[in-house]
């Protein structure tokens, strides 16, 4: 019953992506800034531990909600669901770098899905057994912010599916394929 549920609300949301204005895309792209952000970096590996009323001076509402207060985006709603392209996933928090593109794949579950990390510490894993299920909660390793859950049911070669909320990924363009496609067209 919940999974039919989950399915129509799938649906209800893929209707009003399809009508999504340019304004609104450009909102999006506007969260991607880091202006505001003395944390983000993606060379600098040091634990990144703030009080929550500073990371919600320095992250965006949408950000801090997922991020910091466990908050979930609703499905079909990431720009990174079905993006195929080729690079690398970071922390939109810290800058960590998470998960490579080639790991992602189509759960049809709403959100983007990988089934394994960049590298094991990348990650931290934490039972949830919150909304009466037992889940295992994955947050940044670097910022511990909250990232989604991991799920036994991915593909192989690990079997797992992580399934991440795109509001806390930041993705970069792999520099290869940007000078293929650059070549190509
Ligand atoms: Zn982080």
């Amino acid at each position: 019953m919940k999974w039919i549920l989950l399915l129509s609300i799938q649906l209800l949301t893929l209707q009003s992506c399809m009508s999504q204005t340019t304004e609104q895309k450009q909102k999006k792209m506007d969260t991607e800034k880091k202006d505001n952000n003395p944390v983000y970096s993606r060379t600098d590996t040091a634990k990144v531990v703030l009080k929550e009323e500073d990371w919600k001076k320095i992250l965006s509402p949408e950000v801090f909600y997922i991020a910091r207060q466990k908050g979930t985006e609703r499905p079909g709603t990431s720009k990174f669901e079905h993006s195929k392209e080729v690079g690398t996933y970071y922390c939109a928090v810290c800058g960590n770098a998470l998960f490579k593109s080639d790991t992602k794949f189509d759960s049809g579950c709403g959100w983007p899905s990988f089934y394994e990390p960049i590298s094991k510490g990348s990650i931290i894993y934490l039972p949830d057994n919150t909304l009466g299920m037992q889940r295992t909660e994955v947050q940044c390793g670097r910022c511990k912010s909250h990232l989604g859950h991991v799920f036994e049911d991915g593909p192989p070669p690990t079997g797992l599916r992580y399934c991440i909320n795109g509001v806390v990924l930041d993705f970069e363009k792999a520099k290869e394929a940007e000078k293929k496609y650059k070549a190509g067209s």
